[in-house]
This record gives structure tokens, C-alpha cells and sequence, in this order.
């Protein structure tokens, strides 16, 4: 199928020719004629599949349907959990309705809110937005939502999690009944199935693109065991070894941080992104970042879902998720579109069980690399009964020396994958 095919208008035609994008990816083929029917949309889809266009370009169809006179009034509404992903959903809206004349304004909080008003008071078509700012600003009577026709939940999952669940339903007691839908979430446990029942209407239709395993193919997969202590040697040692560059996940913060610092005393450019970053910083990081000066970015996993970082080869896991499903969203930074990628784990003794859980969840085994400098330390480090349990986040691990020795001993090795010690060298 071609874009062609759909019925858009020559505008839309010419804006993704420009893109470079030749045919739509299956949710783009699946959604865009259920949503020019004007019908409600349940997309099961992640970042990395087009869903942005998928969602994009016919709404700006049906708003250059609407008659001339309704312009610059918010019609479509495009709510996101994060600030990066606002501004990745209205860069993508405003490239394909370049030279609709429909305007497209991003809001989000963490900066001044003057810029934003101005925008909006010169008024707007496509309103992209992170909740909190979206009903600050609507509360103070800047936000308009009376003429929307379009309503689109993006990332929802990722909403439900950072707690942004009082604000959806705020909001969604104040835009019109009356409107087209859409709600997208990477997973779709039972209380996001309940949220959507409360956002569409009950003929609505769903579309799946189980992603999952197609990123989990495209991306090489790799392993390390690596003792905690001897990562930052390991991450060195395989930037090293790696050429261009590369996103490194932490879990924590404070953790990024670190890296970074340890990184910069190398001689590493390497910046991170994470909530406690001003708004600013995250955004130069992120423009450093693509524009290849800065060679490592280091973040946390809200800070960086969602960002689309074109020609990514690598993405590292410093630590692993203790959520099997964030390691998919992970590694579907890398392998975009049609491009490959490769993923690399350093797996520390306290992370197995989570190694294990992702293993279940991609439904297969991540090859194991015992190739490297640091196998010795992680041997020891497994030894260790107590080092073995899962730690919170933010608990230290023991110190080197303590936990009871060999008692109880890495299992032999040649076991069941998820069970097996690291060997010595
Ligand atoms: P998204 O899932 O919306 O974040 O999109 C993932 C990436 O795919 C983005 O870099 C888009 O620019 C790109 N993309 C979206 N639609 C197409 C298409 N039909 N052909 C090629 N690339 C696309």
C-alpha cells in the first residue's frame, strides 16, 4: 500500500514525500483509514512503530477538511507524559502539516509559561502538551478546549505511572463529549483497559502491533556478567570498543549522574537526562546528544521514553530495569524503523532475577558474552548468597567481604540459562 492510496490531501502527500517515507508501517496502514472514518482508536503500539504519523496525519486531514473560518482554535489535542515526548509528537505534527497553514503549539512545564501563552493567544490548531501544564494554563483561562474534535492519549501506561491519572480525568471533564478519540499505550494491563473504556466510545476499534518481538529480533542482544563494583570499568572498557554513539540506561538519578562523572574524568563526552535536570539542560543534552557532540547520554527511563534518536547503534544497560517490559522500551531506542541496532546488559549479581523476568517476557535467552576483563570480579561477586537478592532501588549492596563466603556457592555451571555462574577466567 501507499500513502496515496488513503485519499489525503496533496499537502500531507507532499510533506511525507519530503520525510522520505515511501509507504506507511503497518500501524499507519491499520489506523489512518479506521481514524478518517471518524472512528475511535485503540492502538496497542510503542515509539519506534510510526504511531505518531499514524495518529497525526489524519487529523490533520480532517482539520484541513473543516471550513477555513475555524482556524486557530484548538481542535486537536495530543496529551503525552513527558516533556521530550511533547516535543517529539509536535515536531512530528508540524512536519506533516508543513504548508497546511495549521499552527501546532508544544507545552510543557519546567519553564516559563509566557512563551507558551503567547503562542496560544495567537492561536492554535494542534496542541501538544504534558498534563500539568495543559490545566494550569486552562485554568488560568489561556487553553481553550471548547472546539476540539480531537483527542489523543499518547504513552498512556507511562501516564498511569508517573501518577497522571487525577489530571486525565480533570481534563477529560473538561473538553467536549462530542469528539474523535485516540488512545495509545505500549502495554495494556486491566487499568489502562478501564481508562480507555472511559475515554472511547464503545465502537470503537482497536489495532495491535506487537513490537515487542519484532524490536527484540531486530536488536542484537548481549549480555555481561559484571560484579556492581567493576561496571564503570566495564562501560569504559566497551565504549572503547564501540564506535559513535551510545545511550546508556540507569535506574536511578543519582546513578546517571555518577556515570557521567566517572565518564567526563576519561576524557568521555557524556551528559544525562533525568527528572532533576532543568528543562534546558535535558534539551541541550538531548540536541548535543544528536548532533553528535556529545558522545554518551546517560538517563533514567522517564527521562527517555519516547525520544526518537535516529541512527542509534547502541544502547547500553548499565543496570537493568526491575520492570521486564522497560527493557523493551529500552532496546526499541535503537533498531528504529527499519534500522539495526544492538543492546548490551551488564548484569550485576542482584540483577539475575530481573534478567531472568525480561528473558520471559521476549521469550528468549540473551546471549551470554563471557568474553571480557571483568568475569573474575563477577564470579566473586556471585559467590555471595547476599549479593544474589534483588535490591531496592536505592539499597546498597553488601560490602565486598561480607554475606557468608562461598556458603551456599554459585551453581555449577552448565545449568539452565538464568542460572548459570559466571565463569572465572
Ligand atoms: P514513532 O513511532 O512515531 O516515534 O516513529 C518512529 C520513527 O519512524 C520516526 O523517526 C519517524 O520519523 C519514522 N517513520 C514514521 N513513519 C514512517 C514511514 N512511513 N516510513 C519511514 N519512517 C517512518
Amino acid at each position: 500500500m501507499a500513502f496515496d492510496a488513503l485519499g489525503l490531501d496533496p499537502k500531507i502527500l507532499d510533506a511525507l514525500d519530503a520525510q522520505g517515507y515511501t509507504s506507511p508501517t503497518p500501524i499507519q496502514a491499520q489506523s489512518i483509514p479506521i481514524l478518517l472514518e471518524g472512528i475511535d482508536l485503540l492502538g496497542t503500539a510503542q515509539t519506534g512503530t510510526g504511531k505518531t504519523a499514524a495518529f497525526t496525519i489524519p487529523i490533520v486531514q480532517h482539520l484541513l477538511e473543516q471550513p477555513k473560518t475555524n482556524r486557530r482554535k484548538i481542535k486537536a489535542l495530543v496529551v503525552t507524559p513527558t516533556r521530550e515526548l511533547a516535543l517529539q509528537v509536535g515536531d512530528n505534527a508540524k512536519r506533516y502539516s508543513k504548508n497546511t497553514g495549521l499552527r501546532t503549539a508544544i507545552i510543557f512545564g519546567g519553564v516559563g509559561q509566557n512563551p507558551q501563552v503567547d503562542l496560544l493567544r495567537k492561536g492554535v490548531d494542534i496542541l501538544v502538551a504534558t498534563p500539568g501544564r495543559l490545566l494550569d494554563l486552562q485554568g488560568q483561562g489561556h487553553i481553550d478546549l471548547r472546539e476540539l474534535t480531537h483527542f489523543v492519549l499518547d504513552e498512556a501506561d507511562q501516564m498511569l505511572d508517573m501518577g497522571f491519572i487525577h489530571d486525565i480525568r480533570k481534563l477529560l471533564k473538561i473538553i467536549p463529549a462530542k469528539r474523535q478519540s485516540l488512545f495509545f499505550s505500549a502495554t495494556m494491563p486491566k487499568s489502562i483497559q478501564e481508562l480507555s473504556s472511559q475515554i472511547l466510545k464503545s465502537n470503537y476499534q482497536s489495532v495491535r502491533i506487537a513490537v515487542d518481538k519484532p524490536t527484540a529480533e531486530r536488536v542484537t542482544q548481549k549480555v555481561y556478567y559484571v560484579s556492581k563494583s567493576e561496571k564503570p570499568s566495564m562501560l569504559i572498557h566497551l565504549l572503547q570498543e564501540m564506535e559513535g554513539s551510545v545511550l546508556v540506561f540507569g535506574r536511578t538519578k543519582h546513578g546517571c549522574d555518577k556515570v557521567v562523572r566517572i565518564l567526563d574524568k576519561k576524557g568521555i563526552t557524556a551528559a544525562a537526562i533525568h527528572g532533576n535536570k532543568s528543562q534546558n539542560a535535558r534539551q541541550k543534552a538531548l540536541k548535543g546528544f544528536k548532533a553528535g557532540d556529545v558522545r554518551v547520554l546517560v538517563a533514567t527511563d522517564i527521562a527517555a521514553r519516547g525520544i526518537d534518536i535516529s541512527g542509534l547503534e547502541y544502547v547500553v544497560n548499565y543496570e537493568l530495569p526491575n520492570v521486564a517490559e522497560t527493557y523493551v522500551h529500552r532496546i526499541g531506542r535503537t533498531g528504529r524503523a527499519d534500522a539495526s541496532g544492538s543492546s548490551i546488559s551488564l548484569c550485576s549479581a542482584d540483577e539475575r532475577d530481573y534478567l531472568k523476568d525480561i528473558e520471559k517476557l521476549i521469550r528468549a535467552d540473551i546471549p551470554l558474552d563471557e568474553d571480557h576483563p571483568f568475569t573474575e570480579g563477577a564470579a566473586e561477586e556471585w559467590a555471595i548468597p547476599e549479593n544474589r537478592k534483588p535490591k531496592k532501588q536505592g539499597q546498597r549492596g553488601p560490602r565486598p567481604g561480607r554475606g557468608g563466603g562461598q556458603r551456599g556457592g554459585a551453581p555449577k555451571q552448565g545449568g539452565s540459562r538464568g542460572g548459570r555462574a559466571p565463569r572465572r577466567r
